[in-house]
């Protein structure tokens, strides 16, 4: 305050002095009329002196009061307008203003034109700010000062004052500051009550008021200095001279203690900064532990679904995908092990489930899967593949391993349902492949898993019980057998599909009394292909019906040829037991190919083998039935090669016996199958069927056949089959 007083002192006679200069400057005024309005320009970005209102809108301020206080005692009614000029000087020139403040002394407008002032509303203190923490400045004469570019005016005021100063404008304070702050001047210059407001900005906290140098500044009207403006700062000055001082105090306390700072964003993130780290740091730490806690939630989720893929929830044991994975890891882990692969397989499963229960299904395969794990070690490895099928990665040690676990496991496992009460003996097929070197280098699971299934299948076709080896033959077999039936649909196509046939003779006569049609097969890549071979195949494959469909049309096309040539013949095609299926009519397809080929229905002879009617009995009798009412002669084929002939004999109406000399080829006393035949022939003759002897391969068979009644006959001794061509040659020869 000491310094406050101080420099009042130094400027006062100063300021008084300028003051009056204007005082006598001023010519005489017009006359204003009472009521009459005075235009008041003032800049509004300088609170709390100039500001406007963000209630009322209106413009408020310090200056605000006190000039509409000082003008309304003068008998004006006061009308605050914004300036719209960039400064003061241009503010001066304009029509629209009759005065504008605030002016320290009077200065030329930007015309050029000298401005008459009016008395000082209020003495209003100029305070330096600055960063620098010291305890003095150096005298203000020295200093380098930043102000605001719109008190232009009154720096060439504090300019006069003080010449030695070096003031340097700015836009906006936080020009000013920033420039002060890079040391580009020692402190900022401003209206004390401004920086009472500027202050509380929480970015400049860190500027300091320096009360030493603090100065005094006359607080003004002014206008250009023209009758009228002289007329209305003479007339002002009276409403002045009224303002007392406690008035004015209570002005500025009013606009001073009113929250007019308003904080923007930066503000807030300025004031709050701390806080906002906090909070920045506290959320990036949430979201990654959000992420953290998500990925490992993931990561069980995964390992329950792997856990579950992995493992069989019945048994216990690896599921198929586990098992495959383990046995690899197994092999890389041990490659100086010997290991054996089994896979094994409960004969009669769905028997067993169907009639003892699902439950007693599921116990029985639990049971079977804990023993069995039970003989394991660490090294080896159990799998459920799927339904009843067990597999097992076993260490072998020595040659009767196998037959160890056999009594040990399989023989618990047989007596499963006995020990129960029960009749039923569980049956197990199962292959076993014992592992090559070339096995550990690149584990190919899928395909040892493959061979002990080769293995498995053959005691699985069998009525026995338990472990067969894998060995090549079988497998490649198999591979042959996957290769025919991938192949058939372009074997039909091109052609590879040839009907091939074998003259039967009336031996009496030596005459040609028909013929069978024979298929036969030129594979592109396996060569000439056995019947007896691929025929099961398609069967097992329930394919035959495609091959059989395509034998008997083609047989129907050598017909037709051969009776628009004259030739009319009879042929006799076989009928496979998986042709009667369900959903298709037999009789009606045989119709349809007569009526297609414009045949008569004598002309096709239908063969099933007499093992077929015991398969399929009820289906077989009904067809072999429908096909006679059709016309269709029916032969039993291979009569005498099954084990229920005779019986078949009494519940099969067919036209014509086939029997099968083969039967008699095997060791056994000749002289009783000889026997035999004979009273055969007798018989089928007093059943009144015809009967055709097939696999005659001596002239002494077809002697003694014919000796005993029977002259119809097919076999090598006279015909082999043969390609239609050359069938063709030999009937017309
Ligand atoms: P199958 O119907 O009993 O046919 C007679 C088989 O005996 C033919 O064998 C024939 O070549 C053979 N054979 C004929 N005479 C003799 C002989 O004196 N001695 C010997 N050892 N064999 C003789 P193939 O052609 O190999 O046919 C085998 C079986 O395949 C046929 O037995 C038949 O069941 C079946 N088959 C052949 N072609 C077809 C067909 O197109 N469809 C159906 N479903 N089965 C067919
Ligand atoms: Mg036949
Ligand atoms: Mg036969």
């Amino acid at each position: 305050m000491a310094g406050l007083a101080r420099s009042m002192r130094r400027i006062g006679p100063i300021l008084m002095g300028v003051c009056l200069a204007m005082c006598c400057l001023s010519a005489p005024a017009p006359a204003w009329a009472e009521g009459e309005t005075l235009a008041v320009g003032v800049p509004v970005d300088r609170p709390p002196m100039f500001y406007r209102n963000d209630q009322t809108g209106e413009i408020d301020g310090i200056g605000v009061d006190l000039v509409r206080m000082a003008g309304e005692a003068a008998g004006y009614s006061v009308d605050v307008k914004a300036l719209s000029e960039p400064t003061l000087k241009e503010a001066l020139d304009s029509d629209a203003y009759d005065v504008v403040m605030p002016l320290g002394s009077a200065i030329k407008s930007a015309a050029g034109t000298p401005t008459v002032i009016s008395d000082n509303l209020i003495q209003t203190p100029f305070t330096l700010v600055t960063t620098d923490r010291r305890s003095s400045m150096p005298e203000l004469g020295s200093l380098r000062v930043g102000m605001l570019s719109s008190q232009a005016g009154v720096g060439e005021t504090i300019k006069q004052i003080y010449p030695g100063i070096e003031i340097t404008f700015f836009g906006t304070t936080d020009e000013g500051v920033r420039a002060m702050r890079a040391g580009g001047v020692d402190a900022l210059l401003n209206n004390s009550y401004v920086w009472s407001y500027t202050l509380q900005k929480p970015a400049y906290s860190d500027l300091v008021v320096v009360p030493q140098n603090m100065l005094s500044m006359d607080f003004k009207a002014g206008a250009v200095d023209t009758p009228e403006g002289r007329a209305a700062i003479e007339r002002l000055n009276k409403g002045i001279a009224t303002l007392q001082d406690t008035n004015r105090q209570a002005v500025v306390l009013d606009h001073t203690t009113r929250r007019l700072y308003k904080y923007d964003f930066f503000d807030y993130l300025y004031q709050y900064m701390p806080a906002v780290v906090v909070c920045v740091v506290l959320f990036a730490s949430l979201v990654a532990y959000g992420v953290q806690k998500r990925r490992e939630e993931r990561r069980e989720q995964e390992e329950k679904v792997r856990d579950l893929m992995e493992n069989d929830t019945l048994t216990g044991a690896l599921s198929s995908m586990g098992f495959k994975a383990r046995v690899a890891e197994l092999l890389r882990e041990n490659p100086d092990t010997q290991y054996f692969l089994t896979y094994a397989n409960i004969k009669d499963f769905k028997y067993i489930n169907d009639s003892l229960g699902r439950k007693a299904g599921d116990d029985l395969l639990r049971y079977w899967f804990t023993r069995t794990a039970a003989y394991l070690t660490d090294k080896e490895a159990l799998g459920r593949m799927g339904g009843d099928r067990l597999s097992v990665l076993r260490v072998a040690t020595d040659d009767d391993d196998l037959y160890k676990i056999d009594s040990s496991v399989h023989e618990h496992v047989r007596n499963y349902f006995v020990a129960q009460g029960e009749e039923y003996r569980v049956r197990i097929s199962g292959g076993i492949y014992a592992l090559s070197p070339e096995d550990y280098e690149n584990p190919n699971v899928d395909q040892m898993l493959d061979y002990a299934r080769v293995a498995e299948k053959r005691v699985r076709e069998t009525f026995a019980d338990g472990y067969e080896f894998y060995n090549a033959e079988q497998w490649n077999a198999g591979r042959r057998n996957a290769e025919i039936v991938a192949h058939l649909p372009a074997a039909l196509e091109g052609g590879e599909i040839k009907v091939w046939y074998q003259p039967q003779v009336d031996f009496s006569t030596g005459q040609i009394v028909g013929a069978e049609a024979l298929c036969r097969w030129e594979h592109a890549s396996l060569g000439m292909l056995s019947p007896a071979e691929f025929i099961p195949t398609l069967e097992r494959h329930d394919l035959i019906h495609k091959l059989d469909y395509h034998v008997w049309e083609r047989a129907c096309q050598d017909l037709r040829r051969w009776n628009e040539q004259g030739q009319r013949r009879a042929i006799s095609v076989n009928l496979s037991r998986s042709d009667v299926r369900e959903g298709v009519d037999i009789p009606s397809f045989f119709s349809n190919l007569i009526d297609t080929y414009g045949l008569d229905v004598d002309q096709l002879h239908i063969e099933i083998t007499e093992s077929a009617f015991v398969e399929k009995a009820e289906e077989l009798i009904r067809t072999t039935a429908k096909l006679r009412e059709l016309g269709f002669r029916v032969e039993m084929d291979d009569f005498g090669s099954g084990y229920s002939s005779l019986n078949m004999l009494k519940e099969v109406p067919v036209d014509r016996i086939k029997l099968d000399l083969r039967f008699l080829s095997g060791e056994g006393d000749m002289q009783r199958g000889h026997v035999i035949v004979s009273h055969v022939i007798q018989m089928i003759a007093s059943l009144r069927m015809d009967l055709i002897a097939e696999g005659v391969e001596t002239e002494q068979q077809a002697l003694f056949l014919q000796e005993h009644g029977c002259s119809c006959m097919q076999g090598f001794h006279f015909y082999k089959p043969m390609d239609v061509e050359s069938f063709e040659k030999i009937v017309a020869s």
